[in-house]
């Protein structure tokens, strides 16, 4: 069935049928997005009495309906803020959420989810969601109705922060399995996609056929001037057009998802599509969690849907400006508790000062990375992917080298893969590039060089940029950003 006419639909009939369509299928989004709103006007004394309220809730239900929680014996007090009590719960791990994954689910639902293969027998409730594995072993988790309706949620916020609110079109430049697969999407997916004014570009294949198809998608539809996009797969159609000399096609924002914006990403989007740039935080486990407004400084958290720490390697809370690791609690996925879930990434607080948004709610100022692909150098510092990245790119001719991959494979040992354009000059260029190495690796540090013809990915079709191999024990040592 034909459902493009949909897509033709004045915005405000879409954003009708958008809500009136997910109250059918049994979604209350409408309600939480009403809810949502009302956080954005709070006061940020409000808003940590609002957050306290919803964490006592959490962890309340957690300590008595969650057999993994029950074990550790806590008690509330009372006198303690919820916030405060939040601190004595210990760090959870992918590993943990992997080994004792029906100890986490809570009274409700624990007859009815045992194991991550468990599929409810109802349309629209609890949903097992896999994280995307770019690294490491994929891990299952539960996202109970409610939590569906806040990640719903915090995606229309997100696209309002980024300037196109629920009904204005856009171009959304992501991975799906399912062109992948070539299989027939869903017609409620179909219907949903052009209500929300989505016009799909599939990420996955970045193929030089692939990107002729992605800029005439966007040169051919010159009224859509918004781009939600996969940061990778955005900068290499923006990298494609440059090269070439393509006449460039203009858009409002770029909404950079699924990956670190660096500095130097940033700057090739905005030249290109001559956009704003708007980064945004999230994963598949925990949904949306943060985004940049239009001040641009810093990624708002999500704070009526996830609670943000980001700690040291002892577990302690970071000042503004030092890196540390990110740790997520999500507020509503009550029938799931996920509490100080350690994500993997790395992340920086910006100090907290109003926003000229108006917003309250606090701004990570950036985020670094991966934890697991930090790079150690011959003193024991670790070294961020954001700082290899940008110390390669500064260092680098783009005109010789099209894509490269940096991995550790051992103390003081490297392989720096590239995929070489010309030989006019590539000798030099590769001296440069080790000689910078050095400086910020050691000069002990042993670089293999290794021209390939395609970079190793991740399954999920992502680049990996910077890998390391080397399972070290050693203690943790200063992070250098
Ligand atoms: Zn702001």
């Amino acid at each position: 069935m034909n459902v493009e006419w949909v897509s033709r639909l004045p915005g405000s009939a879409r954003v009708g049928l958008y809500f009136a369509l997910q109250q059918a299928i049994g979604s209350r989004v409408w309600r939480r997005w009403r809810q949502f709103q009302s956080w954005t006007r709070l006061s940020s004394e409000q808003l940590k009495r609002e957050i306290d309220l919803q964490l006592a809730k959490l962890l309340t239900r957690a300590i008595r309906e969650s057999a993994f929680y029950q074990k550790l014996g806590l008690r509330l007090d009372s006198r303690a803020s919820a916030t405060q009590f939040l601190k004595h719960f210990p760090i959870l791990t992918r590993e943990q959420i992997r080994d004792r994954f029906s100890e986490l689910v809570t009274d409700a639902l624990r007859s009815e989810i045992t194991s991550p293969a468990d599929v409810s027998s109802q349309r629209y409730d609890w949903l097992v969601v896999k994280t995307g594995g770019t690294t490491g072993t994929p891990t299952s988790v539960v996202h109970d109705k409610s939590f569906r309706d806040w990640g719903r949620t915090t995606r229309l916020f997100a696209q309002r922060l980024c300037g196109f609110p629920l009904g204005t079109p856009f171009f959304r430049l992501w991975g799906s399995e399912q062109d992948l697969l070539q299989q027939q999407e869903k017609l409620d997916r179909r219907v949903l996609r052009n209500l929300l004014g989505e016009i799909p570009m599939n990420a996955f294949r970045a193929k030089e056929a692939e990107l002729v198809q992605h800029y005439e998608t966007i040169r051919n539809q010159s009224g859509v001037r918004h781009l939600m996009a996969y940061v990778d797969a955005a900068v290499s159609l923006a990298t494609f057009i440059e090269d070439r000399n393509l006449p460039k096609p203009r858009l409002r924002t770029v909404m950079a998802c699924a990956g670190t914006v660096t500095q130097e990403w940033r700057q090739i989007l905005e030249r290109v599509f001559g956009a704003e740039v708007f980064d945004k935080y999230g994963s598949r486990e925990c949904a949306d969690i943060a985004c940049e407004c239009s001040a641009h400084h810093g990624l708002h958290v999500f704070s009526p849907s996830v609670f943000v720490e980001v700690v040291d390697d002892e577990g302690r809370e970071c000042a503004p400006g030092q890196t540390g690791r990110i740790l997520v609690t999500l507020l509503h996925n009550l029938s799931f508790p996920m509490i100080r879930y350690q994500i993997g990434d790395l992340g920086v607080w910006a100090e907290p000062a109003p926003c000229a948004c108006g917003l309250a709610f606090p701004r990570l100022l950036n985020l670094q990375g991966r934890a697991d692909d930090m790079l150690v150098t011959e003193d024991g510092t670790r070294l961020t992917s954001v700082f290899i990245r940008h110390f390669v790119g500064v260092s680098l001719n783009r005109q010789l080298i099209r894509e490269w991959q940096f991995e550790q494979t051992g103390p003081g040992a490297f392989i720096f893969r590239y995929i070489p354009l010309q030989s006019d000059g590539l000798d030099d260029n590769l001296k440069g590039i080790e000689s910078s190495f050095r400086k910020a690796l050691g000069s002990s540090a042993k670089i293999e060089f290794q021209a390939v013809p395609e970079i190793p990915g991740a399954p999920t079709g992502k680049t990996l940029w910077i890998v390391n191999h080397w399972k070290r024990s050693a203690k943790q040592s200063p992070i250098l950003t």
